[in-house]
């Protein structure tokens, strides 16, 4: 079968790969009829996270069809269609069952300290394979797939995979009560989703910080109001716009994206140099750069434009390496801290729920389609940021 396999860091192939089989009795095997490209999978071909293994198929979103179901899968079929949580939990473990399933003592093969097992991730997350692909096997399929129904579209169900629910949980973490100020830094696919969830917490007021118009345009749409950080200071702008109380809920859907970005001109530079081609996405320059020099500035700015005991909840991701975090202003300011990997599967039905009855369409996020077979490109397009590619869906099918 085909998927799209990790070689090394800028050096991502569309390979033929022998297909996944049933190892336990409470695997199954889907066929995917939808995967996608996150922000995150960015991180492994940069670099910027940690140790891949070679051979490792990237993905951690997925729709599809159940094919094979090992003996110990109880509650499904072979046809349903189902969406896949990207973090891989056991079910049963005292974690999952107080839906901490991040945070599975079982699942992640390396034990059940080393940190939340999802598929298509670095060594110590599994490593499992991962969802670019035009199969998979899914450990703990009872708890690792939730059937869809009919009326949720491929298109919708892709981004109940992990976007959705990532930016629902940070909403959640944000402890949003109706009538709130929220800040919401990074306006990405799930800055964007963050936006949708923090309204359906009944916030009152959202401010949404980025750079990238098009970004600012989509969460200007959903009615939040929108603040340029290329133009101008957007703590004190929020201090204006809030009578210099701040905010009280503030959410990092940026991560450590945010200190990369002043790679972002060079990158761009060295990709455009080679648009016209097709070579392997290559390495930025990165020997320089170390995780753990500074805090984030969408954190720092969190901090900041928070009111006195405020609530800041981090759900953009940060490598195990990322120390420095403006302690002392959190501490002064009485702020309670938020933070962690979502726990997918607990979030899942309840927004197929929203999904299902109109509640929500995710569809405004996803802009574009490609087949499997043009991932590569892809992959390159959505690094380049190119206007209006917020979020790729891929068709292991076409
Ligand atoms: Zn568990």
């Amino acid at each position: 079968m085909k998927a799209v396999v990790w070689h090394g860091v800028g050096d991502i192939r569309l390979d033929n790969v022998p297909e996944p089989k049933i190892k336990e009795p409470t695997d199954a095997v889907v066929r995917l009829t939808a995967s996608a490209i996150c922000g995150t999978d960015l991180h492994f071909i940069r670099g910027t996270m940690s140790d891949f293994e070679p051979g490792t198929i990237l993905g951690h979103e997925g729709v599809g069809v159940v094919e094979e179901l090992g003996s110990d899968v109880r509650n499904l079929d072979v046809g349903d269609r189902v969406v896949i949580p990207s973090t891989i939990a056991c079910g049963y473990c005292v974690y999952c069952r107080a839906g901490y399933y991040a945070q599975c003592d079982n699942a992640n093969p390396n034990g059940p300290t080393a940190g939340t097992a999802f598929f298509g991730g670095p060594k110590d997350s599994g490593p499992f394979q991962g969802l670019q692909a035009e199969r998979a096997r899914i450990p703990f399929a009872n708890v690792g797939l939730v059937k869809l129904p009919d009326t949720v579209s491929d298109d919708q169900a892709i981004l109940l995979s992990d976007i959705f629910p990532t930016a629902y949980f940070g909403a959640e973490l944000a402890e949003i009560k109706p009538g709130d100020t929220v800040a919401v830094f990074g306006c990405g696919p799930v800055g964007q989703f963050t936006i949708t969830s923090a309204k359906l917490f009944g916030a009152g007021r959202i401010f949404a910080i980025d750079q990238v118009a098009d970004r600012l345009e989509l969460a200007r749409k959903q009615g939040a109001e929108v603040i340029d950080f290329s133009r101008e200071d957007p703590v004190q702008t929020i201090g204006r716009l809030t009578g210099k109380i701040g905010v009280d809920r503030a959410i990092d859907a940026v991560g450590v994206e945010a200190e990369t970005s002043s790679d972002g001109a060079e990158m761009k530079a060295q990709f455009e140099q080679e648009r016209s081609r097709i070579a392997p996405i290559q390495k930025p320059d990165h020997e320089n750069w170390q995780p753990g020099q500074a805090p984030s500035q969408a954190l720092r700015w969190a901090v900041e434009a928070l009111c006195k005991a405020g609530t800041l909840s981090i759900i953009g991701v940060y490598p195990l390496t990322a120390e420095n975090f403006p302690i002392g202003t959190a501490m002064n300011k009485n702020l309670t801290l938020k933070m962690g990997n979502c726990n997918h599967r607990k979030y899942i039905p309840r927004l197929i729920d929203f999904v299902r009855t109109g509640v929500v369409d995710p569809t405004q996020i996803l802009t574009e389609t490609e087949p499997l077979g043009s991932a590569v490109e892809a992959y390159r397009e959505f690094d380049l940021r190119h206007r209006g590619w917020t979020k790729v869906k891929l068709e292991p099918a076409a």
